[in-house]
């Protein structure tokens, strides 16, 4: 099989011409079922839509950027007439009516769709333990968590089953289990890629990335994903080319990211950026220590909002038909997990008469002092660096018993979606034969910034 650890799109492409693309994909669902058995990063495959595929796009241009590359999908992106379960009992039988924009794009530009990936309970948790069906494993440790939400997508491409994928970041679920899984992941400014058809978690934090082997094939999946989408009023154009600035003079490392920060990570990350030939500088972001507070307020809000609508009558399967009051408890009882119904009861809590103005309110304001001071650090530096996670990728087990524990793994990448801004985990080594990665965050837009000192590094 093709070794899409080391290959990127460009000679992929070629090995699976050179081999004809009905029998590459033969072999290779063969090839692919068989090793995920040992991680687990598929919920399940999608071998009769590639197949469609396959055949759909033998009218098409060849030099399509994803023409016949495989890519694989975080399964709360709907992909029509396919199962979509957001890696919960609820939806363990929901059909998805139509493609999430994502998706229209990628099959737009060739690519092949090959299966739904393993994830968090409606991407909540970072360790993917959270998922009602399976907990996927770490492709470096198979006694270890991928990082999460987006785990399976991160394993099955840190593993080398496939080059590309699709992962969903909300407080850093693309990020750190790329950290984890030696990959790259990006998390783009918030409306650069259209959220339609992505299973709202938390919808002003949500945000659909690419996640790849190479930082090339990552740009790829970028520029395919991203523009304005009319389904998505939140989306933002990305084509206009001013907006694409690339010069980069100085560079930032927050003294809140490094102070407390386990030494064997803050040397790697150090190693990395000393030869850059820019200057680096301490900055300070003051309100940052807040950021896991505002957001395990601001988060569990929404979600109770947006997790209404699995109630058995307008979404999910249905418990005791017997009267109203039961099939809403019970469906809801019986059909989602333990870390769902505790965001849903703190969100509703947090939105509650007399509660509302002591939390949610405040916490807005929060939010936006934290944004306003990474708008005044980039009016001193162009591009911030900072680490992924704070731990090597951890147990399984280690940490799921303990909320507030597993809460702290996203104290790094959690202020870039408060924020909306764009961040990408780039791969810089091995600790304990661990995985290790770093943060580049950058200012709105400025994707074309990060990719321009991800190419340096
Ligand atoms: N781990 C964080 C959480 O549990 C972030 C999840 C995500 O980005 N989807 O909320």
């Amino acid at each position: 099989m093709i070794n899409f650890k080391n290959l990127e799109i460009p000679q992929i492409k070629e090995e699976i011409l050179k081999k004809g693309l009905e029998k590459f994909y033969k072999e290779y669902f063969e090839w692919l079922k068989d090793e995920d058995k040992k991680l687990n990063s598929f919920l399940f495959f999608t071998e009769d839509l590639a197949f469609k595929l396959i055949k759909e796009i033998k009218n098409k241009d060849i030099n399509l950027p994803l023409y016949g590359i495989p890519v694989c999908i975080k399964d709360n992106i709907l992909v029509k007439d396919i199962k979509c379960t957001a890696g919960s009992k609820i939806l363990e039988n929901y059909i998805a009516p139509y493609n999430a924009t994502v998706i229209d794009k990628i099959i737009n530009a060739g690519g092949i769709i090959i299966g739904k990936t393993n994830l968090d309970e409606f991407a909540m948790g970072s360790s993917t333990e959270n998922s009602a069906f399976k907990p996927t494993l770490n492709p470096f440790d198979q006694k270890r968590v991928p990082g999460g939400s987006s785990g399976g997508t991160s394993t099955a491409i840190g593993a080398g089953l496939v080059s590309i994928g699709l992962g969903s970041d909300t407080g850093g679920s693309i990020r750190q289990p790329a950290s984890f899984c030696n990959i790259y992941g990006l998390k783009p400014t918030y409306g650069i890629v259209s959220r339609y058809g992505l299973i709202a978690m938390s919808s002003s934090l949500d945000q659909i990335g690419p996640m790849a082997n190479s930082l090339n094939d990552l740009i790829s999946l970028f520029e395919v994903i991203k523009g304005k989408d009319k389904k998505d009023s939140t989306s933002i154009d990305f084509n206009n080319e001013k907006i694409i600035n690339r010069e980069i003079k100085k560079i930032g490392l927050p003294i809140e990211f490094f102070e407390n920060l386990d030494n064997k990570i803050k040397n790697l990350i150090l190693t990395k950026i000393e030869k850059l030939p820019y200057e680096i500088k301490e900055v300070s972001l003051r309100y940052i220590k807040y950021s896991i507070h505002c957001y395990y307020l601001l988060m569990p809000a929404e979600v109770s909002a947006n997790l209404a609508r699995y109630d058995g009558i307008r979404y999910g399967q249905r418990e005791n038909e017997e009267n109203f009051w039961n099939i809403y408890k019970l469906s809801r009882g019986k059909f989602l997990g333990k870390e769902v119904k505790r965001r849903i009861i703190i969100g509703t809590f947090i939105l509650s008469h007399g509660y509302y103005e002591a939390y949610y309110l405040q916490a807005q304001k929060l939010r936006r002092a934290i944004y306003e001071d990474f708008q005044n650090v980039f009016k001193e530096v162009d591009l911030i660096i900072a680490p992924t996670s704070p731990t090597l990728p951890f147990k399984l087990g280690e940490k799921i018993d303990n909320p507030l524990e597993m809460y702290l793994s996203d104290i790094f990448t959690i202020p870039a979606n408060l924020a909306g801004l764009p961040a990408l985990n780039i791969p810089v080594g091995f600790i304990d034969n661990l995985p290790v990665g770093m943060q580049i965050i950058g200012n709105l837009l400025d994707e074309y910034k990060i990719f321009e000192l991800a190419k340096l590094i």
